[in-house]
């Protein structure tokens, strides 16, 4: 099985054929809750009625026409980015990693003509994907080492440390950039304290850096308001968006302020298939939704489940920890995370371990009430059981 694809994922049974909302049905005829939305991408579920209406329209219109020529959806779509983030302009890609590369050469660009800046500040347990760009800005050095010698000019700075930050901007020439996850994903969903992320904002001020804020998990309405920043009340200079942006197609997008709107031109950067006609129709429909009251509902939704996983921290002394915000939440264990995951799965509830000791909650925004109280006692069940 599986023998003409490469293990580059640790792949488990069962195979999905088809769902409805938050439920996914496998080949027996099995349903299972899901909690995972495709790791933060189906934003709308499985099945969903107005999505898959909008892309048979769409595949009987026309599918892909290039970037050589414009398209009503990419114009229409990039307003909706540009007015539900607040910033300005978009350049589309297809991925989050795509994305990541995108901003890190608006920033390098950015600052081409001046000279002299190149360094790139991140976060240690940051993640940004997979590509030679995205991964040096990556630290976790299992996912980096074989793959070195990769960009140079990057430092890490722990999330909150402070002074590390303000030394990683005076030990030598500003940086260029510096990226952050408002909240970070794949670290273990840590929000950033409000008062770290104003600090990066006020130091890339004072400098002239490029602030980017990858929301590729955290953005486009997953905790309940379009951008994770908004929360801290900071404005980024650029901000990369993919995961749920296309709710199910491959879909990424950044976004920059207008300053920086004419940074890249013609023979800088470019990609094929990215803000295509049938991309764009599906993102067109999520934003749609989000614009007309999906984000109240993330916000219900993400109350709900964090309460009632609150709830359980109480009766629970292995839950250390209940973290992140609207539909991005997970619990921290003090041991077991991945039994937890696995007996959880036995019961037909997808969710995912990351960080080694937290078990990841990312649904679509479409699951119902009644499907978080139903997942919730199964996690009470699991837990009693642990
Ligand atoms: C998943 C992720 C990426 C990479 O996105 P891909 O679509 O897998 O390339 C980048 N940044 C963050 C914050 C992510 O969660």
């Amino acid at each position: 099985m599986d023998e003409h694809v490469i293990g580059t994922y640790v792949r488990a049974e069962p195979r999905f054929v088809q769902g409805q909302g938050a439920e996914l049905v496998d080949e027996h005829g099995d349903s299972y809750l899901d909690l995972l939305g495709g790791i933060a991408v189906n934003a709308l579920g499985h099945g969903h009625p107005g999505l898959s209406a909008a892309l048979h329209d769409q595949l009987d219109r026309v599918v892909h026409v290039s970037n050589l020529f414009r398209h009503e959806l990419t114009e229409t779509v990039a307003t909706q980015i540009a007015h539900a983030t607040g910033l300005h302009s978009v350049f589309f890609t297809n991925s989050g990693t795509e994305s990541v590369e995108a901003a890190l050469k608006v920033a390098r660009k950015h600052h081409h003509e001046a000279g002299g800046r190149h360094g790139i500040v991140a976060l240690h347990s940051g993640f940004h994907g997979r590509t030679m760009g995205a991964l040096s800005v990556t630290s976790h050095e299992p996912y980096r080492a074989p793959f070195a010698p990769l960009v140079p000019g990057v430092s890490f700075v722990t999330p909150g440390d402070t002074e590390a930050l303000t030394r990683a901007f005076e030990a030598g020439p500003p940086p260029a950039a510096m990226i952050v996850e408002p909240i970070q994903g794949e670290g273990g969903i840590v929000e950033l304290p409000h008062a770290f992320l104003q600090q990066v904002r006020a130091l890339c001020d004072e400098t002239g850096t490029v602030l980017i804020h990858d929301e590729v998990q955290c953005g486009t309405g997953r905790t309940g308001t379009f951008l994770a920043g908004d929360h801290a009340g900071i404005k980024p200079d650029v901000v990369t968006l993919a995961k749920p942006l296309g709710a199910g197609l491959p879909m990424g997008a950044i976004v920059v302020r207008e300053e920086l709107a004419r940074t890249l031109v013609p023979g800088d950067h470019g990609s094929t298939f990215a803000g295509g006609a049938l991309a764009c129709r599906a993102a067109h429909v999520l934003l749609t939704e989000l614009e007309n009251g999906l984000l109240e509902t993330v916000r219900a939704r993400g109350e709900q489940l964090r309460h009632g996983l609150l709830q359980l921290q109480q009766h629970h002394a292995i839950v250390t920890e209940v973290r992140g915000r609207g539909l991005m939440l997970g619990i921290r264990l003090e041991r077991n995370a991945p039994t937890l995951q696995r007996a959880l799965f036995e019961r037909r509830v997808i969710t995912n371990c990351t960080a080694g000791d937290v078990v990841r909650f990312l649904p679509p925004y479409v699951i119902s009430a009644a499907q978080i109280e139903q997942a919730l006692d199964v996690i009470a069940g699991c837990l009693a059981d642990l």
